[in-house]
């Protein structure tokens, strides 16, 4: 059995084949760091995250690549905004987005580059596409001349002469061809800007994304993820100077992350229904906020709705108790065949990462579990073993959505292990009467809110304030 999704490039569910066995090559598109990032790009850097850890899940090896867009129209317009240079707003957002991405419980990229930081690489592409008559320069400004890519449109199926229409009302007399884009933008006074040979200047979007990718990729990669509103034209461009260079196919299949609505409208600060992800994860746990997101189809439009989180929240629990009292339950005879629910949980998520779908078989197999955990007979060990390894693979591992004991969210598994470590090593220093040793570990522990419960049959762990 093999993962199939949709692929945007070709309008189809496909069988995923990757270039190299077992392995995954996946770019995504990240932020451009001038403000906050909001819930509906939350929606986009979670799922992206659970592509890459259900390929991981199945046994494939992902190299994950996510850009910072750090030199842009709207980090300069913010800096000027608030008159300090541009790199101070790329530097304060950059940190906000790594911090709240870490809250969200999204695992780090394999590599987070920035556009500053790979400008050799962004020129050497430019120049090779002048060099091959696909792009041009006009007085330090340097265009993409579109009518050398004969497959412009292929990835949005817009339709160039369509195209041209509607970009001549605002037309650039600089420009061949009123659809050409910028690829590098001459720099005017007070921007940052960078030598290179057509003078001082900044690369344009699409050309950081086309370059970062493929820096750390290769020419040819697997996936291209991003939001559905990135396919035109910013996608579209992506491929069309990349392709123009390197006579490649640049991404084999491309994936986009449907629309976040509030209460059914568009979200927007003009409409004053614009939540930040920082906000939200005050109010609500972050592992309540991705199972919510992942009760939706990754393509499909989310309504986000505080009585949707709500009710999250009241379905999450279900899971975590299951879990819970399988971890706290002892002896039992009844057996419960779990491999069975995980052959049908990867059935549906192999079909195009169908989350709701997953949950679906995940739920089932709570109400199953439960009846027989707290039926007369109880569950008997190993099958209590193999659920729980289960849970931990798919609601921890690959969702990040329970909590290992006390410790909350993607970071529970570490915090338990952390915690584990420390009882071990108090547990040895007592036996080595080394008092002082374990009795700093004990008072240290509860200075951060731990509180050790000893007992015969060991050492547990709670916070406090429970
Ligand atoms: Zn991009």
């Amino acid at each position: 059995m093999s993962i199939s999704f949709y692929n945007t490039l070709t309008r189809k569910t496909e069988e995923f084949i990757p270039m190299n066995e077992g392995e995954v090559r996946m770019y995504s598109c990240g932020p451009t760091v001038y403000d906050y990032f909001h819930i509906g790009n939350a929606r986009s850097f979670v799922m992206s995250d659970i592509v890459r850890r259900y390929f991981e899940f199945r046994g494939y090896r992902v190299t994950y690549v996510m850009n910072i867009t750090d030199i842009d129209d709207k980090i300069i317009k913010r800096a000027n905004e608030q008159g300090v240079p541009s790199s101070e707003i790329a530097e304060t957002y950059t940190e906000a987005f790594l911090h709240d991405s870490a809250r969200f419980g999204i695992r780090p990229a394999d590599v987070f580059p920035r556009a500053t930081e790979t400008m050799d690489e962004i020129i050497a592409h430019i120049q090779g596409l002048i060099e091959k008559g696909a792009a041009y320069n006009v007085n330090g400004d340097v265009f993409f001349r579109v009518s050398a890519f004969k497959e412009y449109g292929k990835l949005s199926r817009k339709n160039i002469e369509e195209l041209e229409v509607g970009a001549r009302i605002e037309a650039d007399t600089r420009k061949e061809n009123p659809v050409d884009f910028a690829l590098w933008k001459s720099a005017k006074p007070g921007e940052p800007s960078w030598d290179s040979p057509w003078g001082k200047g900044r690369p344009g979007w699409h050309m950081e994304c086309s370059v970062m990718s493929q820096k750390f990729l290769g020419e040819t990669f697997d996936i291209h993820a991003g939001g559905n509103d990135l396919i035109f034209p910013h996608h579209e461009n992506e491929i069309a100077q990349s392709e123009a260079l390197t006579e490649k196919t640049f991404a084999r299949y491309w994936m986009h992350f449907g629309f976040l609505n509030i209460d059914n409208e568009k979200m927007s600060k003009s409409l004053g229904n614009f939540f930040t992800a920082r906000e939200i994860v005050e109010k609500f746990p972050a592992e309540v906020i991705r199972f919510y997101y992942l009760q939706t189809h990754y393509r499909s439009p989310l309504n986000f709705t505080h009585e949707g989180l709500d009710a999250a929240k009241t379905g999450l629990q279900k899971l975590q108790g299951l879990y819970d009292a399988l971890r706290e339950a002892s002896g039992g005879t009844g057996p419960f065949d779990v491999k069975h629910f995980e052959q049908r949980f990867i059935t549906a998520m192999d079909d195009d990462f169908n989350t709701p779908a997953g949950f679906g078989v995940l739920f089932e197999m709570v109400r199953e579990a439960n009846s027989i955990l707290h039926g007369s007979g109880g569950m008997e060990e190993g099958s209590r073993e193999a659920l729980i390894d289960f849970l931990r693979r798919s609601c921890i591992g690959l969702f990040g959505i329970l909590r290992e004991e006390s410790g909350g969210g993607a970071t529970g598994e570490l915090v338990g292990g952390l915690m584990d470590l420390l009882i071990g090593i108090r547990a040895d220093a007592r036996k080595e009467k080394q008092y002082a040793l374990s009795d700093r570990i004990r008072d240290g522990l509860k200075e951060l809110g731990v509180v050790l419960e000893d007992s015969r049959d060991g050492t547990k762990w709670k916070l406090s304030n429970e």
